[in-house]
């Protein structure tokens, strides 16, 4: 059997292991040091924003991010219904409540005339939401340009959810840097990883340093103990940083191979019968995964191809399962278009990693046209 082809897998650059060697010979084996401060100014640097905190994780970073616009019990908060659970949990995480806003068509994120009309009726309701998180699904940026001019309008702050968009920008300038925060995750599966781990970006000052206070326990400025506030272990460790650091050299080229994976595939597979997410003008996807969604004149499934992909090693998914379908969530107010529940029905992802060999990339392009042609 061959090796088993990821949908996403990590791939480190080289310098990784030289930034952890660094942090042994130095003994930072902490959540803090060296190469966590490295990190957060790559991190500024690349997205060109001025305060970024290194964190545990992509959910951390959103966790904190309502901490600091002081969401709490029984407040309400707007988040997109297409994505990964981790943008709605911490909404709950402060007992407050979440309100699903599904997807336009053009980008399969958040419609902003869906946002508008939630918060419109909300308002109504005397409850004027505290918060909107938004996510770039897949690398695909979304219209944050016009639910960044609805959150200035209606004055309620806005969170980007950027955990799989990092690379991608609008107009030149990158995602997770138009809204009040930005967050990024650097999981085993996104598009650069530190094993673990996320980042809080904003262009407040005083915000990232409540995080990073936050984050490590809430300590006061005292010799012993003291705490007047709840804290978090939520700090990125000196050892995963230095994965990030390494990882961050590389990060361009690997948005390239991704872009290069999505081209191939559209190039091969056009005849089967998919269609293609297009990048609207102006925008600049990474490209983190290459979904595919499947017209009427196919008379196989989506989870046919996985199930038949799966025999030769090579795995793919079906969309993200929008949030207002699933069993938890399924008591929240949604407003819905429809978009997100069909992608979710017509589409899978295929392998995107950045380190596909071209052979592998032919034999997963082979694979799908033995079994759909
Ligand atoms: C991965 C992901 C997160 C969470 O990031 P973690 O680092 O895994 O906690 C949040 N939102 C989206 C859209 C994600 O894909």
């Amino acid at each position: 059997m061959n090796e088993r082809i990821f949908l996403s897998a990590p791939h480190m650059g080289g310098d990784e292991i030289k930034f952890i060697h660094h942090a042994f010979d130095e003994n930072w084996i902490a959540p803090l040091g060296p190469n966590v401060n490295g990190f957060e100014a790559d991190i500024q640097e690349y997205n060109n924003i001025p305060y970024a905190a290194a964190l545990s994780s992509g959910t951390a970073a959103i966790h904190l991010a309502l901490i600091l616009l002081g969401v709490k019990n029984d407040d309400v908060v707007m988040a997109s219904s297409f994505t990964f659970s981790a943008t709605v949990n911490p909404i709950v995480y402060q007992q407050a409540e979440p309100v699903l806003i599904d997807s336009e068509k053009e980008t399969w994120n958040m419609d902003p005339e869906l946002l508008e009309k939630a918060i419109e009726d909300y308002i109504a309701k005397g409850k004027k939401p505290k918060a909107i998180i938004f996510v770039h699904l897949y690398g695909m940026p979304g219209k944050i340009e016009e639910v960044k001019a609805i959150s200035e309008k209606y004055d309620i702050p806005l969170i980007e959810d950027a955990a799989e968009a990092l690379g991608s920008k609008l107009n030149g300038k990158p995602l997770g840097t138009f809204g009040d925060f930005g967050i990024y995750s650097f999981n085993g599966n996104k598009i650069i990883t530190t094993s673990g781990g996320g980042a809080l970006v904003s262009q407040k000052k005083e915000w990232i340093d409540k995080s990073r206070f936050l984050a490590t326990q809430a300590r006061d400025a005292a010799p012993y103990y003291q705490h007047s506030e709840i804290g978090y272990n939520y700090r990125m460790s000196n050892i995963a940083a230095g994965i990030g650091r390494g990882q961050m050299k590389v990060l361009d080229s690997w948005v390239e191979k991704r872009r290069a994976n999505y081209n191939f595939y559209k190039k091969e597979l056009n005849s089967v019968g998919f269609e293609f997410l297009e990048e609207p003008t102006s925008s600049f996807s990474n490209r983190w995964l290459t979904c595919v969604l499947f017209n009427e004149k196919l008379t196989k499934k989506p989870e046919d191809l996985r199930q038949e992909l799966e025999k030769f090693n090579i795995e793919t998914r079906p969309l993200w399962k929008p949030m207002h379908l699933q069993p938890i969530f399924k008591d929240c107010m949604s407003y819905r278009s429809g978009v997100s529940e069909e992608l979710f029905q017509k589409g899978l992802c295929l392998p995107s990693s950045s380190s596909l060999s071209d052979e592998q990339k032919e034999m997963v392009v082979e694979k799908i046209n033995d079994f759909l042609k």
